[in-house]
């Protein structure tokens, strides 16, 4: 576990005020507190410290440097280019002032030359002036796309980092939702069925008990490959809680998703876990659920739970199909 960077308070102060100010509100003791410790809140994640979580936290704060340095460049371009363009129109004032003047016959050829010459002069330096910092803002907006992309690249690691079961390499609980959500929708759009089923390995902690918890650990693995072996591309499995599972089948209905459940049981049945060429027998209880119209992902599942609840309660080594 890597631990968690220093906390500098000087520069937690500078952000909070910065913060304050960018919103516009006065710095009164209760705003400043309240910014002061939301920044320290991002800037020193404290406990939460598992390897994923340190890992999102650093590419947010290199993100709010690279939008600092951002701001940083092209209020720089901007400032740059309304100087010239100043300085430009300045130029114009003074060209269309000596125009008159020489259309008056006010000024000789000569003196017109040379106030032309001038001026010209004056547009040149402006231009190269103004083309010198586009180019340095070019340079340096380009090297803060490149940055942002790597981020952009460490975002989409570090979110699938975090839906990850770092045991089983299932998905977790924590991008469920976005995913029950995804696939309701596309369900509905596609007009398809969507099955669920939970299940729940029996007995699982005199498994634990018999043979110690490491080995519980590998029983869960190979749990899991056996659930990837029987479901296809387009599933999804996911681990629910400490020995209880979720899969999530797209375009299947009640009786397709007992039939998984159905082969999963024979596959578990026939490749039982070997420890020391002692074979453990895992078996488990499930609970099956397909979307109603007008259902939402949370009420799908909790339906397959309930049935799950009752295949427990009525015996273990069964499925249920909610009602
Ligand atoms: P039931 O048939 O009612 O489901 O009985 P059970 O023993 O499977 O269920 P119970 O809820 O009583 O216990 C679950 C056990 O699973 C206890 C807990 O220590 C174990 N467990 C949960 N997560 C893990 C894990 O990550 N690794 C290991 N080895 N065991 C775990
Ligand atoms: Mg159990
Ligand atoms: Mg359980």
């Amino acid at each position: 576990m890597s631990s968690s960077p220093p906390v500098n308070p000087v520069e937690i102060a500078r952000i909070a005020l910065k913060r304050l100010t960018e919103r516009g509100l006065p710095p009164t003791p209760e705003n400043y507190a309240q910014f002061y410790n939301a920044v320290l809140t991002i800037k020193a994640p404290q406990n939460k410290s598992t390897d994923e979580v340190q890992l999102a936290w650093q590419v947010i704060y290199q993100l709010d440097e690279v939008l600092e340095g951002a701001s940083g460049s092209t209020g720089g371009l901007l400032q740059s280019l309304s100087g010239g363009s100043d300085s430009m129109l300045q130029s114009l004032g003074v060209l269309q002032h000596a125009r008159q003047a020489h259309a008056e016959q006010r000024v000789s050829i000569e003196e017109s030359h040379s106030t032309l010459e001038a001026l010209l002069d004056d547009v040149i330096a402006t231009t190269r002036s103004m083309h010198g910092t586009v180019h340095t803002s070019h340079a340096e907006l380009q090297a803060i796309r490149t940055t942002l992309r790597q981020i952009e690249e460490d975002l989409a690691f570090n979110r699938k980092a975090l839906e990850m079961d770092a045991l089983t390499g299932a998905l977790n609980r924590q991008g469920l939702d976005h995913l029950l959500m995804r696939e309701v929708k596309r369900a509905r759009r596609m007009n398809q069925r969507l099955a669920v089923a939970m299940f729940d390995l029996d007995d699982f902690k005199q498994i634990n008990d018999r043979f110690g918890h490491l080995v519980g650990d590998q029983v869960l693995v190979h749990v899991t490959s056996l659930a990837r072996a029987v479901l296809r591309d387009t599933d999804f499995l996911i681990r629910y809680g400490g020995e209880e599972f979720l899969i999530v089948l797209t375009d299947t209905d009640v009786k397709g998703a007992q039939y998984v459940i159905d082969r999963l049981r024979i596959v578990a049945t026939r490749t039982p876990f070997q420890h020391h060429h002692q074979r453990i027998e895992v078996q488990f209880s499930a609970g099956i659920a397909d979307l109603r119209p007008e259902e939402n992902g949370r009420a799908l599942v909790l339906r397959a739970d309930e049935a799950l609840y009752r295949a427990k309660h009525s015996g273990r080594g069964r499925v249920e199909i909610a009602g």
